[in-house]
């Protein structure tokens, strides 16, 4: 697995990083932080909230800052005041461990504009606003862009519905020559392709991810601690208080799957079984049952997860921890989708702590103990 590290981060960031809980870099991560942090370029990055790109701006943003350079120097622009609040505590609680502090201040409309005046006559690194607001603060010679090595734009297609396209285009225009261009946006309409035609580099690096890429912090992970011969006791307890929330049990083998399905049968429950040797037609009755919610359990193994489109799930249980990191992203992505809540149970044997151990350090999630 990739760290932060790996990617060219900064030591001084990663214990930060860390305590955020930010240990493992998610897809835009990974693949726009070494592009910024290898040289100065323009960057167009499709990307939705949710996706981690604050800190794959953020912390490429932060390694160019010179912090003995008492002016701005880097601008970040976005739609609203919450968000500018939110990006600049996000680099407030990057810096955390810095050796020479880096200033960022945020401006926006709605507060009054006496405070921001006097708050940017401190020494300030980056400014984070608004775009109205932000003119409003040159006009008033409260702040100087002239020299910004870098703009970002976030939610840039966001601003333009907002009806910012003037107030933009006017900021765009400060020093084209010697600042690089990050722009953001969740869509590309004709009017970014025209801002990114007009104001950007014709070498800009593209970047795409799409919302499958999104880190899902609704999702709670969970371990119980059990024994090989009390798993399917302690299954049949946990769908009995659930009856009726959705969910897969995955299990390593075929074989385990066949069983677990048969022993969980006998029992009276209604499940499904998917699993290598199927045919066809057998899955698909599965699936139709599964979807009727004639049936609201399905056993089955990674691979035989694979071909399936079932997302919207309450909870997955691990019967086994899986052999791959991936698979536990998998699994576990199945569940807490389109905001909803969702929990992934591992059953655990002695021996099998050190593994949740290891899961937990190298996805940087965190395992709460469940009594089921
Ligand atoms: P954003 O898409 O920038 O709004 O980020 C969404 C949320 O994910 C924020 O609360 C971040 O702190 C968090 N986050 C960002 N990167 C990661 C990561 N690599 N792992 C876990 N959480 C992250």
């Amino acid at each position: 697995m990739q760290t932060f590290s790996d990617l060219g981060i900064s030591k001084d960031y990663i214990k930060a990083l860390n305590e955020l809980k930010i240990i493992k870099p998610s897809k835009i991560q990974e693949a726009v932080i070494p592009v910024l942090l290898e040289k100065r370029t323009d960057l167009i990055g499709l990307a939705q909230t949710g996706t981690g790109k604050t800190a794959a701006f953020g912390l490429p943003l932060l390694h160019t800052i010179e912090p003995d350079i008492e002016r701005v120097q880097g601008l970040i622009i976005a739609p609203t005041r919450e968000l500018v609040q939110q990006i600049k505590k996000q680099l407030f609680k990057f810096t955390k461990y810095i050796d020479k502090r880096i200033f960022a201040e945020g401006v926006y409309g709605g507060e009054k504009i006496d405070r921001q005046i006097t708050r940017l006559q401190r020494p300030t690194h980056i400014v984070v606003a608004t775009p109205g607001r932000l003119l409003d603060l040159i006009k008033r010679k409260a702040v100087d862009i002239s020299r910004v090595k870098t703009l970002v734009l976030d939610e840039a297609d966001e601003m333009l519905s907002m009806g910012f396209k003037e107030d933009l285009n006017k900021i765009l225009k400060y020093n084209t020559a010697d600042r690089n261009t990050w722009l953001f946006s969740a869509t590309m309409p004709q009017e970014i392709k025209r801002i990114v035609d007009t104001y950007m580099s014709p070498d800009a690096v593209r970047i795409t991810t799409d919302k499958n890429d999104a880190i899902n912090t609704n999702i709670s992970h969970h371990f119980v601690n059990t024994k090989i011969q009390d798993k399917v006791g302690l299954i049949a307890r946990l769908l009995k208080k659930r009856r009726q929330d959705r969910s897969i049990i995955f299990c390593r083998t075929k074989a385990g799957a066949k069983n677990l399905a048969q022993e969980l049968e006998n029992q009276g429950f209604k499940v499904g079984a998917l699993e290598g040797d199927m045919q066809q037609k057998e899955r698909d009755k599965v699936m139709r049952a599964f979807r009727k919610e004639r049936i609201r359990v399905l056993v089955s193994t990674d691979v035989s997860a694979r071909g399936i489109d079932v997302n919207d799930l309450a909870f997955v249980v691990h019967h086994q921890l899986p052999e791959h990191l991936d698979y536990y992203t998998h699994r576990s992505g199945r569940t807490a989708r389109a905001g909803k809540k969702g929990q992934s149970i591992a059953l655990v044997i002695p021996g099998e702590m050190q593994k949740v151990l290891e899961l937990q350090k190298a996805l940087g999630i965190k395992f709460r103990e469940m009594v089921v």
